[in-house]
């Protein structure tokens, strides 16, 4: 039960921060942390990251089945489920739209070793699941084949998922990704103005 408290109190501190920091807006984006080997700890959805409290946050089973919270739970839960299930090393779970990250998704530019060498070194590349709707199967059937060998992955159109032993990688992850993206930003323009 301790762990348990832990967990909510972590999953709030890391949401208000995504939400302080810009990589959410309105109610969207979503976290979760593996209780055991049976249950999850998930955030809601409609609730934003940065109002979110330790009584907001949902258990479900490995089938995604609400076993405790009173809300309904995130609609990506689907991802979610199939990250935890595909990498049992995988605790933690953070899902944002963070907006450099969410451009290049959007002009459908994964993070490949040939535009940041911080990208390669640390991420193996960030790569850049085919765009499918969020909260469908489809969304899950395009992230499957890029799960086992990235901890980090851009969705077309969409957003970023990080995943990690912890919530506290998952969330660093995202953090140094964003330093990156950054880095990348200007060298893709650069590319860019040089090739006129
Ligand atoms: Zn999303």
């Amino acid at each position: 039960m301790r762990k348990e408290i832990r967990y909510r109190q972590e999953l709030v501190h890391f949401g208000k921060l995504l939400h302080e920091h810009g990589y959410v807006a309105a109610t969207n984006g979503n976290l979760s942390v593996r209780l055991d080997g049976q249950t999850l700890l998930v955030t809601p959805t409609s609730v934003s990251k940065g109002m979110t409290r330790l009584q907001d946050l949902i258990v479900v089973d490995m089938g995604g089945r609400i076993l405790a919270g009173r809300g309904s739970v995130t609609s990506e839960i689907a991802m979610h489920l199939l990250i935890y299930r595909m990498r049992s090393d995988v605790n933690a779970i953070v899902h944002a739209h963070p907006p450099v990250a969410t451009g290049y998704a959007a002009a459908g530019i994964p993070l490949n070793p040939a535009l940041v060498c911080e990208a390669v070194i640390g991420l193996r590349g960030v790569p850049l699941a085919p765009y499918a709707t969020p909260g469908t199967a489809d969304l899950a059937d395009a992230l499957r084949p890029l799960v086992p060998e990235h901890e980090a992955i851009l969705m077309a159109n969409h957003g970023m998922v990080t995943y990690g032993e912890d919530l506290l990688r998952a969330y660093l992850l995202r953090r140094r990704k964003l330093r990156v993206d950054f880095d990348g930003a200007l060298e893709q323009g650069q590319g860019i103005r040089k090739s006129r």
